[in-house]
């Protein structure tokens, strides 16, 4: 069996969030279970691209619209990543120093896209299934089948996952000239709502759709940014499977980010030490529980309640915790946080920005993992978290009412509440404070959670009989 997963990230090579974890992690546990796994992904200006070797794979002259561009297929020489690893290099529209957020975003990934197809079309095999992850690879598995110039590609199974359904990669109907010449009376497998969507295209090309959650798939038909219906339609062919996390990666024992290790039998120590390191980088008092929260800071992880919500806590438990955040995000919620943190010196602190060494940090260190997400498909924090012995707080929605268990329900390791509001963190940052003080529950609760085994193994055997299926 032989799968070509098409991305926009892959970890270490280039990472925003959970799609770049995962495109990361699967193919290397499907390559260990003996499926032949290839990621493609545009070469970005990263760290990883000037640490590694490359190989020319293939290079040729394609079209976007009348745009006649050269691109070229670059291999990672030293199967560092435990898998063939492909970067498209089209000179001037990929090889930027960001992944995303270009006025020209639209261009770049529909000529990555273009690229991998020509490419594809002139291999001298077939892969099993094309594996395409979010809208910036949406339009292949439309392209294989409806354009002209790849219909050598017309019988391959495609595999749609979707990430996040909050992006979906719209186009304006100008912008159809983009795409290579195209069977016509196929338009309407382009378009939702008045303009071309690619994630909605390759829900309906696409021979399988599949969610990174099963109640992430359920929440889709109802709340899904206009393709509720769709969803609903197509309901048949989509399947919700939870995502892993890669255990050699994220492993508290080994991560070689931090300096101090351990393991549930040492965890109260060693979240300790790594607690009085990060208290210490950053003026904080390590004897009082610390409240974390890391990721983007937007609406979907309800962050613009973060200011309000710590404000209250501050106001109710007063000195009796500490708070840090990690993120990047809108800039309204970036100065509400700055002032909170401004106001509460040595209380709150926040490091505003993208930092993958202090998030293992803070996952080491932090007794709580916030998490208030207002839509969640999966979610990669709060796994990460019980891994390294950090209780998760999170709002019951998508992926992280899969994964996480109330402390109150039998066996229950974690903190769960109903709505995005200030009153429910409040609430939520109350009891954890007093666990804090129950250190035996506690301790029974991070050790409970570090043995819960949530590897890529069972994963990647979901996958596979998708694909068999195809
Ligand atoms: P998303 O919706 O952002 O993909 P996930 O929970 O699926 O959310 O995955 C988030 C991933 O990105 C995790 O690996 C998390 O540690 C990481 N991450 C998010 N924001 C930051 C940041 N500012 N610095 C470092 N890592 C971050």
């Amino acid at each position: 069996m032989e799968v070509v997963h098409i991305s926009a990230e892959c970890y270490p090579v280039a990472k925003a969030g959970g799609l770049g974890d995962v495109v990361g992690a699967l193919p290397k546990y499907q390559q260990k279970a003996g499926i032949t796994s290839k990621v493609v992904m545009p070469m970005y200006r990263t760290p990883f691209l000037y640490a590694s070797n490359w190989v020319v794979d293939f290079k040729a002259n394609a079209f976007m619209g009348a745009w006649e561009f050269e691109y070229t297929i670059i291999k990672e020489a030293n199967n560092k990543l435990g898998f063939d690893l492909y970067l498209v290099d089209i000179h001037g529209l990929l090889d930027r120093q960001k992944i995303y957020g270009y006025s020209d975003d639209a261009e770049r990934f529909t000529a990555f896209q273009i690229a991998v197809v020509h490419w594809m079309s002139h291999w001298s095999h077939k892969p099993t299934a094309v594996h395409c992850h979010d809208y910036h690879a949406g339009l292949i598995p439309f392209m294989m089948q409806h354009c002209y110039d790849y219909q050598n590609l017309k019988d391959v199974p495609t595999l749609l996952t979707i990430h996040n359904a909050q992006y979906q990669g719209w186009m304006p109907w100008a912008q159809s000239m983009l795409i290579p010449r195209w069977d016509l009376s196929k338009k309407g497998l382009l378009d939702w709502g008045g303009s071309i969507n690619p994630l909605a295209a390759a829900i309906k090309c696409a021979s399988k759709v599949t969610t990174v959650s099963p109640s992430y798939m359920k929440e889709l038909m109802h709340h899904a940014n206009g393709l509720e219906t769709l969803i609903a339609a197509e309901k048949n062919k989509c399947v919700g499977i939870l995502n892993g996390i890669d255990h050699e990666v994220w492993n508290p024992a080994t991560d070689s980010y931090l300096t101090e290790h351990f393991s549930p039998k040492s965890v109260t120590a060693g979240k300790q030490k790594n607690k009085e390191n990060i208290c210490a980088q950053f003026g904080l008092d390590p004897t009082k529980p610390l409240f974390v929260f890391i990721g983007r800071l937007v609406g979907e992880k309800a962050a613009d309640v973060l200011p309000g919500a710590l404000h209250k806590a501050i106001q109710t438990y007063g000195t009796k915790a500490s708070y840090m955040i990690l993120g990047s995000g809108e800039p309204a919620v970036e100065t509400a946080i700055s002032n909170l943190a401004h106001a509460n010196d040595h209380i709150v602190k926040v490091s505003l920005g993208y930092n993958e060494s202090l998030s293992h940090g803070l996952y080491a260190a932090a007794d709580f993992l916030l998490m208030p997400s207002r839509v969640e498909p999966c979610g990669l924090n709060q796994l990460y978290a019980m891994r390294y012995g950090t209780v998760p707080m999170v709002r019951s929605t998508g992926g992280l009412q899969d994964t996480v268990v109330d402390m109150g329900d039998e066996g229950g390791y974690g903190i769960r509440f109903t709505h995005a509001s200030e009153t429910d963190i409040v609430d939520s940052i109350g009891r954890a404070i007093e666990i804090f003080d129950n250190k035996k529950h506690l301790l029974w609760m991070r050790e409970r959670m570090m043995q819960i085994n949530h590897g890529w193994e069972q994963t990647v055997q979901s996958y596979t009989r998708v694909y068999d299926s195809i």
